[in-house]
């Protein structure tokens, strides 16, 4: 991936540099994203697994500016995608989720900034200094479904007993929020 994703630096010198970076990497370069995904497939049969899913294309585009009304706040806009490998929580196979996400978004800043700054949501920054790639992958995660599941009936094969019982589990559970929490309990 790009150095421009990986580099720390404060939103300001983001936005007065008017930063483009263009994101063409692959899923394995997002280590929280892939752990969250690995931890997933762990329930299907090695021989289930795509061997090479960690190379699943990451695309996208990320654009600092500012507020064009209010120069003091810095903004990032663009968007991104990537395929991920999932277990269905219906019939238990493997299943390609499609991941897209359009931001828009204030880099720090209050409620009450946010407020003159419209239509652009705030992400909080804990730190001074970010790294895109943080953002970028933190985003992406936040757009996972809470379930996997196939759309296509006709590819989703268990016999219809199981297939109930598993949607009724998944009204309880939820996979992918599970395991985010897990992660960050153990960090
Ligand atoms: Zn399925």
């Amino acid at each position: 991936m790009d150095n421009l994703l990986r580099d720390r630096h404060t939103p300001a010198e983001l936005a007065a540099s008017g930063q483009v970076i263009e994101i063409a990497g692959k899923l394995g370069d997002l280590e929280q994203l892939t752990e969250i995904v690995r931890r997933d497939l762990e329930t299907l049969n090695a021989d289930k697994l795509p061997l090479d899913w960690r190379e699943s294309p990451v695309a996208g585009q990320l654009s600092f500016g500012f507020v064009a009304a209010q120069d003091g706040l810095p903004t990032v806009i663009g968007q991104a995608g990537v395929t991920i490998p999932a277990v269905c929580q219906r019939c238990l196979g493997l299943v390609e989720i499609p991941i897209e996400v359009e931001l828009r978004l204030v880099l720090g800043g209050d409620a009450e900034q946010a407020a003159d700054a419209e239509q652009y949501e705030i992400w909080e920054l804990d730190e001074d200094t970010l790294r895109p790639l943080d953002l970028l992958e933190e985003a992406l995660i936040m757009a996972m479904p809470l379930a996997a599941m196939h759309v296509d009936d006709a590819v989703c094969k268990k016999p219809a007993a199981i297939a109930e019982e598993a949607e009724q589990a998944t009204e309880t559970t939820r996979p992918f929020a599970m395991l985010k929490s897990q992660m960050e309990q153990e960090d």
